[in-house]
């Protein structure tokens, strides 16, 4: 087992200045934890409190059900993947990966073995000879994987493993990194501000702000059931539209038109006892043109176009609708090729805006 449990556990530096307070967080054996938010959110603060990098200040913190609030790092058998990769220059592929085995005095069979082992499991295996200067990035990051893995430790904690790799190599990496997970079972717990990487890596994700746990749930959930206009505003690319509205009959007033409520909402509401004027989110794909007419019951709108940005299969419409912000819309490249040909950016559009999300104010 290797459960990894914080309970009230606070970082105060010592100028003063709290980057983590009173985190609550139950990682179970196996589990593949991602901590996200923006920079400066006590995310790294928090893996390294994990770590034993940094002291903890206020709360327990478990490993394997013993507290080691005040166990040194090596003692909490757990390894780091740092962004940097922290590897050594002057030592090969080989020894770089052996090293932590070498300092906890292993055999030299078995850290032969465990290595050899780790490179086949990473495709390292042809690179063993090689210094790390003498590798691409995505390699060296394998390596530092590799060494992580060889101490066959409780836990592995990642700090932006993939931030330094170019994206076509991050995408890439992610899928290994994932895979490898699964394969090892080994608890994982991963920081990153790129929210894509939290929800394609994590079985569960932690949105951090300003110190505090935001909300923790799994990707579809913080999707579907955002806690707060900060996750709602934080998870999804595009981001979430908000808009002003107000609570009218069966009806949502917005900017955009009426927006119909269906029962489900309109009860969730009524049940909350609602305030007359709310923030609705709407997520860019719950936009479609009005042109395809598949009939969603949601309003039609027609906006101006302000920029389009084409993907390939979907585009991106950034509008402003009077009286409100710019709000983005997920459209088929098909409907906006045939809609827009003739009047491009800055043309009269159709949108059917359809109620995706509403969170209260
Ligand atoms: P980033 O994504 O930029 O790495 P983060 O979410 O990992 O950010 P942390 O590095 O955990 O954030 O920092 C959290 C807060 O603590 C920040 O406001 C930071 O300035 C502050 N902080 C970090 N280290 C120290 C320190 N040694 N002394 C004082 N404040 C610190």
């Amino acid at each position: 087992m290797a459960e990894i449990v914080l309970e009230g556990v606070t970082k105060r530096f010592p100028d003063g200045s709290v980057a983590v307070r009173d985190v609550d967080l139950d990682i179970a054996d196996g589990e593949f934890v991602i901590l996200v938010g923006p920079s400066g959110c006590g995310k790294s603060t928090t893996l390294n409190m994990i770590a034993g990098l940094e002291d903890i200040t206020d709360g327990t913190l478990r490993i394997d059900g013993r507290v080691v609030n005040d166990l040194a790092p090596k003692e909490r058998d757990v390894a780091m993947v740092f962004q940097s990769y922290a590897l050594y220059p002057h030592m090969s592929v080989r020894e770089n990966m052996g090293f932590p085995l070498r300092l906890a005095k292993v055999d030299r069979a078995t850290i032969e073995s465990k290595v050899e082992e780790a490179a086949r499991v990473l495709d390292l295996s042809e690179y063993l000879d090689r210094k790390p200067a003498n590798l691409s990035g995505g390699q060296r990051q394998r390596v530092a994987m590799g060494r992580a893995i060889v101490r066959d430790p409780k836990a592995f904690l990642m700090d932006e493993p993939l931030s330094n790799l170019d994206a076509k190599l991050r995408v890439q990496m992610r899928t290994q990194i994932s895979r490898l997970q699964r394969r090892l079972g080994t608890t994982t717990v991963y920081v990153t501000h790129d929210q894509t990487e939290a929800m394609t890596l994590g079985d569960r994700v932690v949105v951090m702000r300003q110190g505090l746990v935001q909300q923790v749930g799994t990707p579809a959930r913080l999707y579907d059931m955002p806690r707060n206009l900060f996750v709602a505003g934080f998870i999804g690319s595009p981001a979430m539209n908000f808009l002003g509205a107000s609570l009218s009959g069966g009806a949502l007033r917005t900017p955009l038109g009426d927006l119909p409520l269906d029962d489900r909402t309109r009860q969730e509401l009524e049940r909350r006892d609602a305030p007359r004027d709310v923030i609705v989110g709407l997520r860019p794909e719950a936009f479609e043109d009005a042109s395809l007419a598949r009939g969603t019951g949601g309003p039609v709108v027609t906006v101006t176009v302000d920029v389009l940005e084409s993907l390939g299969s979907d585009a991106y419409v950034h509008f402003g609708a009077e009286g409100g912000p710019v709000t983005t819309a997920e459209l088929e490249e098909l409907a906006t090729d045939s809609g827009m040909r003739d009047t491009g950016a800055g043309g009269a559009q159709q949108i059917v805006a359809r109620l995706d999300a509403a969170t209260r104010a």
